[in-house]
């Protein structure tokens, strides 16, 4: 172990995963798109990838702040016809750069047929998929890597890369490993350690950081990579760089 006080990293940063809206229930989280760019502009974040379920609020929100907000598109993959439509107007019409996929939340296995149309109109109009990672039954690592396998020209970014439970961070470091269309996201995962670790095993250019504002405090998120002990080439790449070049952000 290495026992000093980390240096928080002041350079510019692309923010793979952002949210505005309400999360009600247990998470008791909001917030607007002005509070997010404001937030953005504390910790230099150039731009952020912008999700939540009021799809058309997002699309207002990327109207408003085009320079810092891409959109992303998240259906219900359960709503058939529906949810297709939906995402071929956000990508085409709307100009939105990605889809985000919560399986815990529509309750569907990543790589379920539900989900194949989808996927399809990522890859005609190649976009990446960013996909909820780490609670059980529907979010796990070994599952997100069944449906990598069958979309390989597909990127895929596993957010939270696993989340909160070791064994399921172990395991989204170890299904990046075996497909190389997956990228994996920090936010909301506990152990610098590991992000050090996927940098290693995964490969420098496949770890990104995330905030998922407002469920967490950027500050938490980026000090937590500032605290795993990497190079500033490797910072650099994991703040900005490698969104950059993954997601076209
Ligand atoms: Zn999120």
């Amino acid at each position: 172990m290495k026992v000093a006080i980390p240096k928080r990293y002041e350079g510019t940063k692309i923010d793979a995963h952002a949210h505005i809206g309400k999360f009600g229930s247990w998470a008791g989280v909001e917030s607007t798109s002005d509070e997010l760019v404001e937030q953005m502009r504390l910790y230099n974040v150039v731009k952020s990838a912008l999700f939540y379920t009021d799809n058309e609020l997002v699309r207002q929100a990327v109207a408003k702040h085009s320079k810092e907000l891409v959109g992303y598109v998240w259906p219900n993959p359960h709503d058939g016809e529906r949810a297709f439509q939906l995402v071929r107007t956000a990508l085409r019409d709307w100009k939105f750069k990605g889809i985000k996929l919560h399986p815990l939340v529509h309750s569907f296995l990543p790589n379920d047929e539900i989900v194949y149309p989808i996927m399809e109109e990522a890859m005609k109009e190649k976009v990446p998929v960013a996909i909820h990672s780490g609670h059980p039954p529907f979010s796990l690592p070994w599952s997100i890597g069944e449906l990598a396998e069958n979309f390989k020209d597909i990127t895929i970014v596993m957010l939270h890369m696993g989340h909160g439970h070791g064994v399921y961070i172990q395991a989204a470091i170890n299904t990046a490993r075996r497909f190389d269309n997956i990228y994996l996201e920090t936010s909301g995962m506990p152990m610098h350690s590991k992000i050090k670790e996927a940098m290693e095993l995964v490969g420098e250019d496949r770890v990104m950081y995330g905030s998922d504002s407002p469920f967490h405090e950027p500050a938490v998120e980026i000090d937590r990579i500032c605290s795993a002990g990497l190079k500033e080439d490797q910072l650099r790449k994991i703040f900005y760089e490698n969104a950059h070049k993954a997601l076209g952000l």
